[in-house]
């Protein structure tokens, strides 16, 4: 089966073969544009219906999403999510020079899918004291734009332990962006300090928080929250979160831990859901897709690791169904160096950062190095033909790579 597509001011991609090989026919510069017919021959009919939304920019439903799940036409999938991931950020690839802070290990409950939480008693549980999150911060050398903190749910805190944590460092490092507290971090100190999620986010934003990481999502299921993350906030309750914060003016992220129980039903009900809340607040930058890593953990053995190319499928996924996000992700800590640079040809618009020293996913068994320079994710991006631009939180450009 052949369909033609006939486009004005978009890349032209030819699809031969259907399934194995894609050629560029023209090449446009960061913000250009050219005038061409597109030809896709597609022999994956299941795709073709697919196909014609992306192109005339309308919204694909969750019968699309399954065909792309399900499809082995990778290179369309591909060259589809691609398409719309020109229309928002062209030929650009963000990264920002970051450093993680995971203040505390010490949590209150236990998600199966954890390798990080103790007791509080336990061997190996730490706090960061204030005074240890300054002195990390200062001996990164790289200059930071992006401070991102999260940690588990400890019962023993105070909440000035928090606000000091943020003061301390906005007076520090006053031009970084800090990005803290998931959602289920902020419900959590909305219950044990006894505060509204409303004044929980106002006092942090008044201390110097700037915008939200998009933890805590995991799969948006209460039957896989029940199962897995018992303990945790309901998905309604993560969502309301995050729409008191847009409501405020917090601009906020989106994760999913994918690669563990769940079904394409469960993927494509979370992304749904969050296309629903961006449509109405807006307040969503980037969509990340995590890939779960099972060592250490009790679901060890029982679950398998999505192959390269599922997780290339979820990307592109993400990018053609969250059309409302500005941002897709690939986490390279999870994914791997490799296959990041892959992802960034099936929608993914962003690698993260230089991040210093990761510890939750590493502990989970993740191989990737706990930090990179920013000349190697320069490189890494270069390498795949986009243009590096270093951004801060926010996605305020800080320099262009050309
Ligand atoms: S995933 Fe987060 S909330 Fe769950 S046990 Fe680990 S640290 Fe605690």
């Amino acid at each position: 089966m052949t369909v033609n597509f006939k486009l004005t001011g978009l890349r032209t991609y030819r699809l031969q073969g259907g399934s194995h090989s894609v050629v560029r026919r023209t090449m446009s510069d960061i913000h250009g544009t050219v005038e061409k017919g597109l030809h896709i021959p597609v022999t994956d009919r299941t795709l073709a219906g697919v196909a014609e939304k992306v192109l005339a920019g309308s919204r694909i439903d969750d019968r699309d999403a399954h065909r792309i799940l399900e499809s082995g036409n990778i290179h369309l999938i591909g060259a589809l999510a691609e398409h719309r991931k020109q229309r928002s950020s062209g030929r650009l690839v963000y990264f920002t020079v970051n450093k993680q802070i995971n203040y505390t290990n010490v949590c209150s409950v236990r998600c199966k899918v954890c390798a990080y939480a103790k007791g509080r008693r336990a061997k190996g549980a730490y706090t960061m004291s204030v005074d240890e999150i300054i002195g990390e911060l200062s001996q990164y050398r790289e200059g930071l734009d992006e401070v991102h903190i999260v940690g588990g749910l400890h019962p023993d805190l105070r909440f000035d332990y928090y606000t000091s944590m943020l003061r301390g460092i906005r007076t520090r490092f006053p031009g970084v962006t800090i990005k803290a507290f998931t959602a289920t971090e902020i419900g959590y100190f909305a219950g044990l300090y006894k505060m509204s999620v409303d004044r929980v986010l106002k006092e942090l934003v008044d201390a110097g928080l700037d915008t939200m990481p998009g933890g805590g999502a995991e799969v948006l299921s209460d039957g896989i929250r029940g199962e897995l993350f018992s303990g945790k906030e309901s998905k309604d309750r993560w969502l309301e979160t995050h729409r008191t914060a847009h409501v405020l003016g917090i601009k906020t992220n989106a994760t999913m831990l994918y690669g563990h129980i769940e079904t394409d039903d469960d993927i494509i009900g979370h992304l749904r859901q969050l296309r629903s809340l961006q449509d109405e607040t807006a307040g969503f930058l980037t969509f990340v897709p995590l890939i779960f890593h099972p060592e250490n953990t009790p679901l060890r053995g029982r679950v398998g690791t999505p192959t390269g190319i599922r997780k290339l499928k979820v990307v592109a996924l993400s990018r053609l169904y969250l059309d409302n996000f500005p941002h897709i992700k690939a986490y390279w800590v999870m994914m791997s160096e490799a296959v990041t640079q892959i992802a960034l040809h099936f929608g993914a618009d962003d690698i993260d950062g230089t991040i210093g020293s990761e510890k939750v996913t590493h502990a989970a068994g993740a191989r990737t190095p706990a930090g990179l320079t920013k000349e190697h994710m320069v490189a890494m991006i270069k390498e795949t033909g986009y243009v590096p631009v270093r951004r801060d939180g926010r996605y305020k450009v800080i320099e262009v790579y050309e």
